[in-house]
């Protein structure tokens, strides 16, 4: 029932790291078709389906239109670096901040490995960035990156601003070969 493959690399990602559990509040950041957000409404609890546990919230963002999904919040043709999104996105939230940023964010491909590879890593910095604003301290961070010469930087900013960072290779990305994430835990805040 979801709405891309891509979900499953959220599941196997969080099956093995527990970065989402009921309550918690999550930003997808370029969210379209909506399958990883169909992920996290079901892991947060934000539909309150589990009334036992705390209802948690999704809000999702992309470029793209996305098709509403019952438990989440969507802006559609809405680029994340734009300062317009990220006071959109405030207004939205129940809270000031959120406890999870994900991104399966990528740039339109031009086919020129190096050339993808530095406007994903400059998408990727631009979204720590953001995180001061938006991500509660001890927050976390999931983000893919297409591997090459500017990792580490992506990589060294990571670690200056969260205690624990780990490169993640999920076995549903094997076939592209470039594909990795960062996963970013316990953000230092400000
Ligand atoms: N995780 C999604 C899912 O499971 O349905 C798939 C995401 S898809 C691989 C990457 C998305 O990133 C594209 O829809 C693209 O439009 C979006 N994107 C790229 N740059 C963006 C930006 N600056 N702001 C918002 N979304 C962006």
């Amino acid at each position: 029932h979801y709405r891309c493959r891509s979900a499953f690399k959220l599941l196997e990602i969080d099956d093995r790291l527990h970065i989402l559990r009921p309550g918690l509040s999550v930003l997808d950041c370029g969210a379209a078709p909506g399958a990883w957000s169909q992920v996290a409404v079901e892991r947060v609890n934000a539909l309150g389906t589990d009334p036992a546990a705390p209802t948690g919230f999704v809000i999702g963002v992309d470029l793209l239109r996305i098709s509403p999904l019952e438990g989440a919040v969507f802006l559609s043709q809405a680029d994340i670096t734009d300062p317009s999104t990220q006071r959109a996105i405030q207004n939205l939230l129940p809270a000031e901040k959120v406890d999870v940023i994900l991104s399966d964010m990528a740039p339109n491909a031009t086919g020129i490995k190096e050339l993808d590879h530095q406007k994903l890593i400059s998408l990727c910095l631009d979204l720590v960035n953001l995180s001061q604003s938006i991500l509660k301290p001890k927050g976390t961070i999931l983000c893919k990156f297409w591997d090459g010469h500017e990792s580490r930087v992506l990589q060294n900013k990571l670690k200056e601003q969260f205690q624990d960072v780990r490169t993640i290779k999920p076995q549903a990305s094997r076939k592209d070969s470039s594909e990795s994430y960062y996963l970013a835990r316990l953000y230092k805040g400000k």
